[in-house]
């Protein structure tokens, strides 16, 4: 399963200070207070856009392996949630999602990208973020009411260059419900019983500590 690291550090400013060092789970999200001897597990890499490691945490009772995936990195979708979102506000602004994938032509694909890679990159791009402000905008009717389904509406609506990021914040309590790349992959008992949060008092991920 995957908890939130929440961090303020840029994907950059992460490498840079190898912050998945310093992630941190006192208590174990899935056993009452006291009752399983939660351990690191090292880490798992990443590698787009460039190489990095996610810290890892063991609990042994429910043999679950939690990882700590920091605020800026997409769920279980290669890259980070800034760079989905800005290849997406920009697919906005084009005059058609051809001339998207030409200007996008995303780095992280195969060394030539063609045309028909491209346009599947930015369209299943623009279809997972609508999808996220769909489902974001009715958890939270009243703040988004009057949002449209643009990346530039709910960073105008949230005040933020980074609608994403901040909805892992504002999100916190409905990540293990929501989809990918915004949701957090959830525990095992909760995918078994088909989505629905374990009945344990969910452990809280600590705070980042600054680079
Ligand atoms: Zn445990």
């Amino acid at each position: 399963m995957q908890l939130r690291y929440p961090t303020e550090l840029t994907f950059a400013e992460y490498v840079k200070a190898e912050a998945w060092q310093h992630a941190r789970l006192e208590t174990c999200p899935l056993c009452p207070p006291g009752q399983c001897r939660l351990a690191r597990h090292g880490t798992y890499r990443r590698t787009v856009p460039a190489p990095a490691r996610v810290a890892r945490f063991y609990c042994p009772t429910t043999h679950t392996t939690i990882g700590l995936l920091p605020d800026f990195f997409a769920s279980r979708l290669p890259g980070t949630l800034p760079a989905l979102e800005e290849a997406v506000a920009q697919a906005e602004q084009a005059p058609s999602v051809e001339a998207a994938a030409n200007a996008l032509r995303p780095a992280e694909a195969d060394d030539a990208v063609t045309l028909p890679t491209a346009l599947r990159w930015v369209r299943r791009r623009l279809a997972i973020m609508r999808a996220t402000l769909t489902t974001v905008r009715g958890l939270f009717p009243t703040l988004l009411a009057r949002c449209q389904l643009t990346v530039r509406s709910f960073r105008d609506a949230l005040d933020t260059a980074s609608v994403l990021v901040a909805l892992r914040g504002i999100c916190a309590r409905y990540l293990h419900t929501l989809p990918a790349p915004l949701g957090l992959r959830p525990p095992p008992a909760m995918v078994r019983r088909g989505g629905r949060p374990p009945q344990q008092r969910m452990g809280r991920a600590p705070p980042a500590t600054p680079a």
